[in-house]
């Protein structure tokens, strides 16, 4: 933090995860503090809040549950017993029947009414002389943050909070709260925890907000600042805190060349990512909302090549039905022709939670139940999913693509398969003709990556997931700004890695992707290409980025660049050459 001389300037870094200006008031959302937003409501909405707080009370029973039986479980029952307490604590019939009574009393919201009939009750525990019951406090307003998060976890209720324009602050942000925020309220965002490659900061450039993460600052240093006007540079990752005359006017500078940047790239748009030797490299986008369906055109893409369809089954109490989900598939295949879309099968778990939860009860979600683990544990969900995407296909004649995440071993791949196989032999027996489509696997464990040979004999193609695969190559959590140094997709291991799926892919006559979010890093681009990467999959804001550099370099020359630069023995040293020939070839991208 800089404290400057000029006005009380307060200036912050953190990493830049999402490009773009943003100025306005900040506003802090606390760690653990619920959104407690206060609105009056007619007489014929009282029976709408009571029935959100029924079923937020529902919901964190299941949460208080699903905790004490894990701590049961690893701690023993002693342990659990607290939970045993919360939940009795969160039923309490005073507390509900005071809540209930309010509600028609005061015709607030329920968030409202809840709180102050728990801040009463805090009050008057926290004045009573038994030392027992007063520490009861910290119980109740642990159940009451609980059941006051999972309001704002409904639908609109997280949006409600943000009212007024703003720079939002806090300590983190689920993948789910990023994918409510109001894109017309929220200017830009900030977190204290959070990498490049957290699923935060994925949504945060697909909903092209602004965004800093792993800021160096702490949230109660940021609290002392709420309503302060700051400027933030997603491009840069500073904040810059009461901001001068002079630096307002700088960042307006720096906005409008970015913007001519932008503007020229804009031109790219209908050609396509091919080498000045005339290697054509497929150039898809990301998506992760069906509502970014049309950037996808918009940014010059070949359609998607990665859907991470598991945000429509976030932050909800049930999964989507079949005919939801195929709805869904269909608008994506039909949106993206002539091109395909990839729909990947549901990567839950990790810091993607399942639907109806907000807490995992596993000690390591990354290394735990994800992904085609889970959907192969739930076949009746997979089976559902694949239903869903066969009839996307069969109604878009093809454009469809399938891919599993996270696969470890070939095994998984053979049951998931034969599942596909079983689903497509129901619908065709329904009548439903579905064409041929290409079904692949995600290279995303170092076990898949070392035993691609194999993995290629069940599938039509890979498509590497570069975030997870330096997670787990390098042990590193992804989301983890304290060891965001080390994470490096230049780390000679990693493009060891790559270097082998490619061959193994080549070797058995299949193509091979990248969409984790080294595709959007255009400097690394032109190595991809010169190992023989035939497709890259990146969010649509970085594809013009991305097409201008393929466009820079030959395939020929990239090819004697990656022998070379796979001989280093330094992330660093191979970062730092590809650099220089980014800026040597497209001076214009950097700033
Ligand atoms: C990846 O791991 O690179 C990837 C694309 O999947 P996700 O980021 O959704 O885990
Ligand atoms: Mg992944």
């Amino acid at each position: 933090m800089t404290d400057t001389a000029n006005g009380g300037e307060i200036r912050y870094s953190g990493l830049a995860v999402s490009p773009g200006f943003a100025h306005g008031p900040l506003r802090v959302l606390e760690r653990g503090e619920a959104p407690v937003p206060v609105y009056s409501i007619g007489p014929e909405q009282v029976g709408h809040e009571a029935g959100r707080f029924e079923r937020a009370i529902e919901k964190t029973k299941l949460e208080l549950l699903r905790i004490k039986e894990g701590v049961a479980r690893n701690l023993g029952e002693g342990d659990a017993n607290i939970f045993e307490a919360h939940l009795l604590l969160l039923e309490d019939a005073t507390i509900v029947a005071a809540t209930l009574k309010q509600l028609e009393a005061k015709r607030l919201n329920i968030e409202a009414v809840y709180n102050h009939v728990i801040g009463r009750y805090v009050d008057v525990l926290g004045a009573l002389e038994d030392p027992y019951l007063r520490e009861r406090v910290a119980d109740v307003r642990d159940v009451a943050r609980r059941v006051l998060q999972n309001l704002a976890g409904e639908e609109g209720a997280f949006a409600e909070s943000i009212t007024e324009p703003c720079i939002l602050v806090a300590h983190d942000l689920a993948p789910s709260d990023t994918a409510q925020l109001p894109t017309d309220k929220v200017l830009g965002f900030v977190t204290c925890i959070g990498s490049m490659t957290s699923h935060t900061a994925i949504m945060a450039r697909s909903l092209a907000i602004p965004a800093i993460v792993g800021i160096e600052a702490t949230l109660h240093e940021l609290k002392a600042l709420e309503k302060t006007v700051a400027v933030l540079d997603g491009y840069k990752g500073q904040l810059v805190v009461r901001p001068s005359e002079s630096t307002i006017a700088e960042s307006g500078a720096a906005e409008t060349r970015h913007a001519h940047v932008i503007q020229e790239l804009t031109r790219l748009r209908d050609t396509r990512a091919t080498t000045t030797d005339g290697r054509a490299i497929v150039l898809s986008a990301n998506l992760g909302r069906i509502e970014d369906l049309p950037d996808v055109a918009e940014c010059g893409a070949e359609g998607v090549g990665l859907f991470r369809t598991e945000f429509l089954f976030s932050d909800r109490d049930e999964f989507p039905s079949e005919d939801e989900q195929a709805e869904m598939y269909c608008r994506a295949a039909d949106a993206v022709k002539p091109h395909h879309v990839i729909l990947r099968t549901l990567d839950l778990g990790g810091d993607k939670l399942l639907p109806g939860t907000h807490v995992s009860t596993e000690t390591n979600p990354f290394l735990g139940m994800r992904a085609i683990r889970f959907c192969l544990a739930h076949p009746e969900v997979l089976r559902t999913q694949l239903r869903a995407m066969l009839r996307a296909a069969a109604h878009a004649g093809g454009h469809v693509k399938i891919m599993y995440p996270m696969v470890c071993c070939v095994q998984e791949v053979r049951q998931a398969n034969a599942i596909l196989a079983e689903e497509r032999a129901r619908l065709e027996a329904g009548g439903v003709r579905i064409p041929d489509i290409e079904v692949g696997c995600m290279i995303e464990v170092p076990s898949a990556a070392l035993t691609a040979e194999t993995l290629a004999t069940e599938v039509k193609f890979f498509s590497i997931g570069s975030n997870d695969l330096i997670q787990y190559t390098i042990a590193i959590d992804r989301g983890n700004e304290e060891l965001a140094h080390l994470y490096d997709p230049t780390h000679p291991g990693i493009l060891r890695l790559i270097e082998h799926v490619i061959n193994a892919a080549h070797q058995a006559g299949i193509w091979v992707g990248l969409c984790g979010e080294m595709a959007g890093e255009f400097s690394i681009v032109p190595l991809l290409v010169g190992m023989g990467i035939d497709e890259l999959s990146t969010g649509p804001a970085q594809v013009p980025r991305v097409k201008r550099a393929i466009q820079a370099v030959s395939q020929v020359e990239m090819r004697a660049l990656a022998d070379g630069l796979l001989n280093l023995h330094s992330g660093e040293e191979i970062r730092a050459r590809l650099d220089a020939l980014a800026r040597e070839r497209c001076p214009e991208l950097f700033d």
